[in-house]
């Protein structure tokens, strides 16, 4: 838990700090071939040249490691600072071919494809080919050093230029793969947002109401659990108001099912509008906080709102509705509603505050309709 701790809570971080250290592993790697040139006698490094360059390379990996560590690299367009973290492998893969014997050199070129793996995480070709020309650079300007003074129509000239042209060819080559594999991961990470879209789509449809476009049920639900964990929270206080319209039965029997789905459609929005219209809850989004409960009821969380404020709101929309003409292709028709209004009590369940809000609207019902009444405190 403790290596956990050391890679950083912040996934992106945490993200490069893995690769961070699997360049860092890649180093340790070459250990063991290190050791056995050194033992065999192809590297004039001694033992003490060796344990050198890899404390070099261990300091060069720690100081990264910090500088994304400590979010100081975020400055940076590229926090995870690939091209100096290869550019510094570069140096030290020049540094120890520079010591190889003839022989060997060829097995520690692959110190130079070793680095070019590391691109993968997000080079593109372009990249891929600038570093490919570093490499090639690096390795003709250690070979212009060492034959500055040397003849160069022999066999160890003729090996070192055939390790040159090699490794021209293999860099060259591993751009393109590489960069074709960064787009790979381009295109899998855009599919990833266009799939976080879509789900995001699907999302916002599946807490609508088909018939009024308000916000339906499910999303009611959550919207007042959300409402009931930030009371808990903050202590503020919040109320809820279920609405139902008045004989409703009535316009389905007298003019048909289609205009008491255009009715239902009319009331919502008139109600919305009215809401935004008011001052309390003008500062809300409405879109959010009123929607269809089911059936013709409809439910409208009132937040940071009081008992007594929630009434006064109601009465307002009941006003406005009851003088309200519903356009309808029946010609206009006019409706009324109850409402039952509860103040949330700590403690509470969604549950009981909304079978509190519902007696009040039953109540509502049988002394006349037409009316908002408040939710007893206990019941
Ligand atoms: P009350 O004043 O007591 O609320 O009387 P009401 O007629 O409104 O209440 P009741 O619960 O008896 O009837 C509600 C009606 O609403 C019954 C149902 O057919 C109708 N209804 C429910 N959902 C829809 C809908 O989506 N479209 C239409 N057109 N009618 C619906
Ligand atoms: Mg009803
Ligand atoms: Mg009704």
């Amino acid at each position: 838990m403790a290596f956990d701790r050391l890679l950083s809570g912040d996934p992106s971080t945490r993200l490069r700090l893995q690769r961070q250290l699997m360049g860092a592993g890649s180093y340790m790697m070459f250990m063991l071939p290190g050791v056995l040139a050194v033992h065999w006698g192809w590297t004039r490094l001694g033992y003490g040249g060796l344990l050198a360059l890899f404390g070099a390379a261990l300091a060069v990996n720690t100081a990264f490691f910090a500088a994304i560590r400590s979010g100081w690299s975020r400055r940076f367009r590229d926090p995870t600072l690939l091209v100096p973290q290869i550019l510094v492998a570069l140096v030290l893969a020049v540094v120890t071919i520079h010591y190889m014997r003839d022989e060997a050199r060829s097995i520690m070129l692959m110190l130079f494809v070793a680095m070019f793996f590391f691109g993968v995480f997000g080079l593109t070709t372009r990249q891929f080919l600038r570093l490919a020309a570093l490499a090639v650079l690096a390795y003709a300007g250690l070979m212009a050093f060492e034959f500055r003074d040397r003849p160069l129509h022999t066999a160890s000239f003729r090996m070192e230029v055939l390790r040159l042209v090699s490794l021209v060819m293999i860099t060259v080559w591993l751009s393109f793969v590489g960069g074709y594999f960064a787009r790979l991961r381009q295109k899998l990470a855009d599919r990833r947002d266009a799939l976080q879209d879509a789900l995001a789509q699907v999302r916002e449809l599946s807490e609508r109401d088909e018939l009024t476009g308000a916000r339906n049920r499910r999303h009611l639900m959550r919207a007042l659990e959300r409402e009931r964990q930030r009371a808990a929270r903050t202590g503020a206080t919040f109320s809820v108001a279920l609405l139902d319209i008045d004989r409703f039965k009535q316009f389905n029997d007298v003019h048909g099912h289609q205009i008491g789905d255009e009715i239902l459609g009319a009331f919502c929005a008139c109600v919305q509008q009215c809401a935004r219209d008011l001052d309390v809850l003008a500062r809300e989004d409405v879109d959010d906080t009123f929607g269809r409960y089911g059936g013709e009821e409809f439910l409208l969380l009132l937040p940071h709102t009081p008992l007594d404020g929630a009434m006064q709101c109601l009465e307002r929309i009941r006003a406005t509705v009851e003088t309200t003409a519903f356009r309808t292709s029946a010609g206009p028709l006019a409706a009324t509603f109850s409402a039952g209004v509860a103040e949330y009590r700590a403690g509470e369940t969604a549950a009981h505050l909304l079978a509190r809000a519902d007696a009040a609207l039953y109540r509502a019902k049988r002394e006349g309709r037409n009316r908002v009444l408040a939710a007893g405190t206990v019941g």
